[in-house]
């Protein structure tokens, strides 16, 4: 995820806040909201990962996570948001994440 530009994510205005001050590994686990549009995600510390999540913090899929950072922010909630909220990454059912 480090190439993915920046510049987008600087538009938002995240509201941060600790989901985990440890976890495996190390680190911390952040969970971003934005103000204005409303897109979460979360963030592990020690990897620098970042990935797009519902409003209950379940796991969206590569797909969403990738335009959500390459999105801009329009500084209100999109409808399109709410479809991409559908796309959970791992559904009920499936292998659970490891
Ligand atoms: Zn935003």
């Amino acid at each position: 995820m480090q190439s993915e530009p920046i510049s987008a994510w600087r538009t938002h205005e995240w509201k941060v806040r600790t989901l985990e001050s440890i976890v495996a590994g190390g680190g911390s686990r952040l969970g971003f909201t934005c103000r204005g549009c409303g897109k979460t995600f979360n963030h592990n510390t020690i990897n620098r990962r970042t990935w797009a999540v519902d409003t209950q913090g379940v796991a969206l899929t590569d797909d969403v996570t990738a335009r959500w950072l390459k999105s801009e922010c329009l500084h209100h909630p999109i409808l399109a948001d709410d479809d991409d909220r559908k796309q959970i990454k791992y559904p009920t059912g499936t292998a659970a994440q490891s």
